[in-house]
C-alpha cells in the first residue's frame, strides 16, 4: 500500500505579517463572504476521506489566541497539528539556521510549550519555515520530545540539512525525517536541455493535478507522499511592492476545482491511502525513489517563469 500525507503550512506568512485582518484572511481564508482557508482544506478533505496536518505557526505575539481557537477548531474536526517555526515574529531572525543550536532549542521548546498549554496537544512532528533547517534542528527537536520533521527539501535555497537522501524516508539522529516529496523535471528549449528542476507535489506552486497523480501512480508499492498545501491556498491576489501590501484578493475557483480533483483522483487509486504523523506506517527500510518528467518549455513560459521567480523571492504569496 501506497500512503499519501497531506500538510498544509497554516500561518499569515512572512509578508502579510502587519497586515490589517492577515489571519482572517491568509489563515482562514476570508475573502467576499466565503472562507476558502483552513476551513474549506479540512471539509474537502474529509470529503475523500483525508486527513491535514496543518504546521502552524504558532509564534506571532498578534495571532496567539486566534491560533489557539483554530487549533481546537482543527483537532475537533478530525485533523492534525504540526509546528510550523517562523521564527521572526518573536526571535527576530527568518530562519531556523540563522539562530545557533541552544537559540533553535529555545525556538522548538517555546513552540511546544505553547501547544501543550494552549490547546492541550503534545505535538510530534515539526517542518521548519521555508524549509531554512540546518542540522542542529535535529538536537533541538530532540530536547523537546518530538520524534518527527518534515523541513528537508531537496535542493531548496534555505534549506541547509545534511540529509543524505532525497524523498526517502530515513531516522536521523533519532528523528524520523519525511522529505517533502520532490520529482525531477527534465526540461528542453529548442531542444536543449535546460537545468533540471525539483517540484514538490502542490498545484499552486509549480506542479499540477495530472502531474502528482502520475507521480503516485507510477510510484512503487510502499512509496510514502507528502502532498503540500498553503492555508491561503486558495486565494487569488497582487502584492503591490511599492506599498508593500496585497490588494484585490479574491477566491482563485480553478484552484478548488483541482484540489477536489487531486483528492478524488487518489481516492480512486488502487493500493493507495490516505494517512497522517500519527498512523503513517513506515517500513523498516525505505527505499529511494524519484519520478522523472519531461517538459518542453516554450520562450514565452521561461520568459515570465524567470520574472516570476524574481518576484516570488520576496512574497511568500
Ligand atoms: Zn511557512
Amino acid at each position: 500500500m501506497k500512503q499519501v500525507l497531506i500538510t498544509c503550512d497554516t500561518e499569515v506568512g512572512e509578508l502579510a505579517r502587519d497586515m490589517d485582518k492577515a489571519f482572517d484572511v491568509f489563515v482562514q481564508g476570508a475573502v467576499a463572504g466565503e472562507r476558502v482557508g483552513v476551513p474549506l482544506i479540512n471539509r474537502v478533505a474529509s470529503q475523500y476521506g483525508g486527513v491535514v496536518t496543518h504546521f502552524v505557526d504558532v509564534y506571532h505575539p498578534h495571532y496567539e489566541r486566534e491560533f489557539s481557537k483554530l487549533c481546537e477548531t482543527i483537532l475537533a474536526d478530525g485533523h492534525q497539528i504540526g509546528l510550523h517555526t517562523h521564527p521572526r515574529s518573536r526571535f527576530g531572525k527568518r530562519y531556523m539556521f540563522e539562530y545557533d543550536a541552544d537559540k533553535q532549542r529555545e525556538i522548538i521548546a517555546w513552540g511546544k510549550e505553547w501547544l501543550l498549554r494552549h490547546v492541550g496537544l503534545d505535538v510530534m512532528v515539526h517542518r521548519a519555515g521555508g524549509y531554512g533547517a540546518n542540522d542542529a534542528i535535529y538536537p533541538a527537536l530532540r530536547a523537546s520530545g518530538i520524534r518527527m520533521d518534515s523541513s528537508f527539501f531537496f535542493r531548496a535555497s534555505a534549506c541547509h540539512m545534511g540529509y543524505p537522501y532525497i524523498n526517502r524516508i530515513a531516522s536521523c539522529e533519532d528523528i524520523v525525517e519525511f522529505p517533502v516529496t520532490v520529482y525531477r523535471e527534465k526540461r528542453t528549449l529548442f531542444g536543449f536541455k535546460r537545468k533540471d528542476l525539483y517540484r514538490k507535489l502542490d498545484f499552486r506552486y509549480g506542479s499540477d493535478v495530472p502531474t502528482i497523480l502520475d507521480v503516485i501512480r507510477e510510484a512503487p508499492d510502499k512509496t510514502i507522499f507528502i502532498l503540500f498545501l498553503h492555508s491561503f491556498n486558495f486565494l487569488r491576489g497582487c502584492y503591490d511592492v511599492r506599498k508593500e501590501k496585497f490588494t484585490g484578493l479574491s477566491v482563485h475557483r480553478p484552484l478548488i476545482d483541482a484540489y477536489h480533483a487531486l483528492l478524488d483522483g487518489i481516492s480512486q487509486l488502487e493500493e493507495v491511502c490516505f494517512t497522517d504523523f500519527a498512523h503513517v506506517q513506515v517500513p523498516k527500510t525505505c527505499t529511494e525513489y524519484l519520478a522523472e518528467k519531461e517538459t518542453t518549455v516554450s520562450v514565452q513560459e521561461a520568459i515570465t517563469q524567470r520574472i516570476r521567480q524574481r518576484i516570488w523571492k520576496k512574497i511568500p504569496f
